[in-house]
């Protein structure tokens, strides 16, 4: 783009950031602070995905640090995204020592470019040790370095990757990176087999990534080491009412809620990110965030600042934010839908079906590119989002299941149809609604209804992964659906360009593609399912299908490293042999680590608190009971509650005893670990919830030593 276009057009999407004050590194900031040629050559690479020029960095790091001095900065950081799951920061200030034993502000290209943490305090599964500590950050400059501000100044952060001083990824950044340069290079093999290729410089991954939470009263998580410590309650009876009468879902947003939201969104827009979407979710107490698409790259970071700027935003309000897949049992989990597409870089999305979908064959093509991945890898999209905390939607009965599958809808399983026999005939169409009132204007329908509970969902130009748990950094499933999609897609160019070697008839182009995407479809359509994926016949059909259900991570994460797995992901490039196997043990012994610390919280809690309660509760009414029966009254009932309190609080200790004893078990085989993590510890923790709940329902209020479900969902 023409340097003065492209600066008009940034003036025009700068108006509005303005208004909030702009803490980017971007448009209107790039323009007065970067010489033209320099801002041209930054923008080939941010916008075409040209190489970094490396003789430009001096001077962009100098424009960042006179910018940054003007905000009030006195720091900066390489923010980058290590395999803790959270983002690592460490500051530096732009001071120098001069020559005359003064100070000046220094900021130059090769601190801009490289910084050099230490590699071996982050978890690497074994490719740094204490002894082999090196370790760089690498400037990413599609993504745009942003300000935080605090009360006295603030700090110039930019994105980095993270990588060993083996040039191994040690973070999340550098492997989606990666797979958005091979989804880029298959992409733009279907697009010239279609010959659309001319004037495209690069395929876009885009990603909008719908963030679900709960917010708690901050003091009633000061009462629960639970939600303190693990993110999640760990007891804790149902209220008596959760979502049951769905009243909570887009109602009107507490003014409280609103004020919080005012705010974080305000910060969120100052950092660029598009926030559009904010609602009331299902549960009482839990709400929703959504910003509008952007590249998947940037996306990525910009989720994990929101994720920041709520939680830090929420406590100025007096709230706690909780990210956690499952805080409260019972009432409905958060999940962070993660909308994924793929565009030219002149914004053409390439899953837009078109009036004619059943015709579009470069449409088509990605479709099936996308069903083809998904079946031949749900394993591995399932490990792509295996942690503990989303064990307890994907494998409970909740939204969604853990069968990967597909929903298409009526207009597209239509058009599978007709590609699968070979047969064409107008696709289905969505026509009006007509409200039945001539006041009211008629809507276009959409051609196809939609579906809540399917893990992977195609919503009209995008697929919605919606298994995605609320914490997740959404860097990582991403990796994963990108290299498995640019698998397909290189199936499909090499098959095409192979029989259409020396052929240029449109004709012949489209009969073979028609061929390839039949054989396709007949071999992979078992994963499209567009009924209730709740249900138990789905379950039951799935299982007929051969789809695998891979209800808990320690079933899942080692398909994550399965030799078909390694061969892929080093066939592509986006991960070697030891970069994906450190992955897989970092996974699993931070599943096992998550769930260690919950038992452990849980036994202090049952110990220290729950037991004395139910004891105390137990005396009181042993006393009622004596004295009533020495003033010779009848309290058959009164006597019976003592001697279910008395059991109840019997039953617990043995609960305490059986979860210490799981929780004690060692073993040096990570999965085996992770494995009797999950079918002795878990369940033994179930059950002594079990006995918990059954107490509070019974034990007087003022004894019981936590906040209820109800104060911390319903009163607001
Ligand atoms: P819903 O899925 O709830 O109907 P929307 O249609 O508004 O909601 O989309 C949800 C998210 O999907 C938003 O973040 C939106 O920007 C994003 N989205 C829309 N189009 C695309 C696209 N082409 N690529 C990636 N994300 C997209
Ligand atoms: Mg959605």
């Amino acid at each position: 783009m023409e340097h003065k276009t492209m600066c008009n057009a940034m003036e025009m999407q700068n108006d509005y950031a303005d208004s909030f004050g702009c803490r980017t590194f971007t448009g209107n900031v790039m323009l007065q602070y970067l010489a033209a040629d320099v801002f041209e050559s930054l923008q080939e690479t941010i916008h075409k995905g040209k190489p970094l020029d490396p003789a430009i960095a001096n001077s962009v790091a100098d424009a960042m640090k006179d910018w940054a001095l003007s905000q009030g900065c006195t720091h900066y950081t390489h923010w980058f995204q290590p395999l803790t799951g959270t983002t690592a920061e460490k500051h530096d200030a732009f001071l120098e020592p001069d020559s005359t034993g003064g100070v000046i502000a220094k900021f130059s290209g090769s601190m801009l470019i490289r910084g050099e943490p230490d590699a071996s305090s982050f978890p690497s599964g074994g490719i740094r040790d204490t002894w082999e500590a090196r370790g760089y950050t690498a400037w990413d400059a599609t993504s745009p370095a942003f300000i935080l501000p605090n009360e006295k100044g603030g700090t110039l952060c930019i994105p980095t990757a993270f990588v060993s001083w083996t040039g191994e990824a040690l973070d999340k950044k550098a492997p989606l990176l990666r797979s958005i340069d091979i989804i880029n290079k298959h992409a733009m093999r279907i697009l010239k087999i279609f010959g659309t290729d001319q004037g495209v410089n690069c395929v876009n991954t885009t990603l909008g990534l719908e963030q679900e939470y709960f917010l708690v009263d901050e003091e009633f998580v000061a009462n629960r080491p639970d939600l303190m410590i693990c993110g999640r309650t760990l007891i804790g009876a149902m209220p008596p009412k959760g979502h049951q009468l769905d009243d909570h879902y887009f109602g009107k947003i507490p003014e409280r809620v609103l004020a919080f939201m005012d705010d974080a969104e305000r910060q969120l827009c100052e950092l660029g990110i598009p926030i559009k979407t904010r609602h009331n979710e299902v549960a009482p107490g839990q709400y929703e965030i959504a910003p509008t698409f952007e590249k998947a790259n940037v996306a990525a970071d910009h989720q994990l600042l929101t994720m920041q700027i709520l939680r830090v935003k929420a406590r100025e309000h007096g709230f706690i934010c909780l990210m956690h897949e499952k805080p409260f049992a019972g009432v409905n989990g958060s999940g962070k839908h993660n909308n994924w597409s793929i565009s030219t870089d002149a914004g053409v999305n390439l899953l837009y079906p078109g009036k004619e979908p059943q015709d579009n064959l470069r449409f088509l093509t990605f479709i099936c590119a996308v069903m083809r991945a998904v079946d031949l890898h749900a394993g591995l999209l399932r490990a792509s989002v295996a942690s503990a905390a989303n064990d307890h939607r994907l494998g409970a009965n909740e939204a969604p299941p853990a069968i990967m599958s597909i929903y298409f809808g009526e207009m597209l399983s239509d058009v599978l149809d007709q590609v699968e026999s070979g047969e064409s005939r107008d696709s289905r169409k969505g026509g009006t609604l007509d409200l039945g009132s001539s006041t009211m204007p008629k809507l276009n329908r959409h051609s196809g209804d939609r579906n809540r509970t399917s893990p992977f969902a195609f919503t009209g130009n995008k697929f919605e992964f919606r298994a995605v748990g609320s914490t997740s950094t959404i860097a990582w499933p991403n990796t994963i659906l990108n290299t498995i999609i640019a698998e397909s897609l290189d199936y499909i160019a090499t098959s095409l360009e192979t029989t259409l070697a020396g052929s240029d008839s449109a004709e012949h182009r489209d009969t073979e593609v028609r061929k390839l995407l039949q054989e396709i479809v007949k071999n992979h359509r078992r994963v499209v399912f567009d009924g209730d994926n709740y249900s138990q016949e789905w379950h039951d059909e799935a299982a007929a299908r051969g789809l695998p259900n891979l209800r808990t991570t320690p079933e899942a994460l080692p398909l994550l490293t399965s030799e078909a797995s390694l061969a892929l992901f080093k066939n592509y490039n986006v991960l070697n042999n030891r970069e994906l196997n450190a992955r897989g043990e970092v996974l699993t012994e931070k599943y096992i680590t998550q769930v260690k610390i919950e038992a452990r919280t849980l036994l202090q809690m049952l110990s220290t608190q729950v037991l004395p309660a139910a004891l105390r509760y137990q005396l009181e009414l042993s006393q009622v009971v004596a004295t009533s029966k020495e003033a010779s009254i009848v309290c058959h009932r009164t006597a019976g509650r003592l001697h279910d309190i008395a059991e109840l609080a019997d039953s617990l200790q043995a609960s305490i005893e059986t979860v210490s004893l799981a929780e004690s078990f060692e073993c040096d085989d990570v999965a085996e670990h992770a494995r009797e993590i999950s079918t002795s510890l878990l369940p033994a923790m179930l059950r002594a919830r079990d006995v918990s709940d059954h107490l509070e329902l019974l034990v007087a209020e003022d004894l019981w030593p936590f906040p209820s479900y109800a104060d911390m969902l319903l009163y607001r």
